[in-house]
């Protein structure tokens, strides 16, 4: 649904106590539309990223992550990648870290963790969503894209994992999910393939071309859409390459996309 459309709803059902009423709107999937009615005691500040080339920013919705979607990364994983469906799992919004093109942003070496491990990753980000969506039309859903890490505390991960618990603890947690800013497909197309790249301290360490991908976007998206409704605003880390590994504080990480500006993170 555009913004245009999403403000007219608003408007539509006006300020009289609506809380989570579901809004169907013709030709749009439906939405959970939550006016606030009284004010809050407290802000709690929204999650947007900047748009390259527009005064406008993109409201972030929802984070999901494609786990093992290069095949030498599953197997490093030690998982097979050539039966393994793409499973995804989820960041908290505000574990988004915004990094601006030219700068070196200072990130926090989080607690609990002795082994933090980079993964350098394309982001997807949609202005519209849906269910059952075919790969045939998921990329129509792309707003566009941006570069980022998913930050991973690998030794709570794989210890969750070993305890067959959940991986939040490993991977959902503060500042996890620094990200550039969002590039408009308008202005740069699609990505299906090019070189993706992450370096520390000037020292090439994972070094992939997209199209190595088990699962490209376009079919992430479809998978996506078979387990939740998507919506305006969701964005899709899409799966590392493989040689992921440590960073300690004062390493600085350097990520490359094709046709897009670097990005660069220092842990302090
Ligand atoms: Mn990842």
């Amino acid at each position: 649904m555009s913004s245009t459309t999403r403000r007219d709803v608003l408007k539509s059902l006006g300020t009289a106590g609506v809380i989570g009423t579901s809004a169907a709107v013709a030709g749009c999937a439906t939405v959970n539309v939550h006016v606030e009615a009284r004010a809050t005691p407290f802000h709690v500040p929204a999650t947007t990223i900047p748009i390259v080339g527009s005064a406008q920013t993109f409201p972030v919705r929802r984070i999901y992550c494609i786990g093992r979607n290069y095949a030498a990364h599953a197997r490093e994983m030690g998982s097979d990648p050539t039966r393994e469906p793409p499973f995804f799992f989820q960041k908290p919004t505000d574990a988004i870290q915004f990094v601006p093109i030219g700068k070196t942003v200072d990130h926090p070496y989080p607690p609990l963790t002795k082994n933090y491990h980079y993964e350098i990753e394309l982001v997807a980000a949609l202005h519209s969503g849906g269910r059952d969506i075919s790969v045939a039309d998921a990329l129509k859903h792309v707003y566009g894209y941006a570069l980022g890490l998913d930050m991973t505390r690998r030794d709570l991960q794989r210890g969750m994992g070993d305890q067959k618990k959940p991986w939040e603890i490993g991977k959902s947690f503060d500042k996890s999910a620094p990200i550039g800013p969002i590039h408009r497909v308008a202005d740069v197309g699609h990505f299906t393939e090019g070189s993706i790249q992450l370096l520390v301290n000037g020292v090439v360490k994972q070094s992939a071309d997209l199209k190595q991908m088990i699962w490209s976007v376009a079919e992430q998206i479809s998978k996506l859409s078979e387990a939740f409704e998507l919506m305006p605003g969701d964005i899709i880390y899409s799966g590392t390459p493989e040689n992921v590994g440590p960073v300690v504080r004062g390493d600085v990480m350097l990520g490359k996309l094709s046709k897009l500006p670097d990005i660069s993170v220092k842990v302090v």
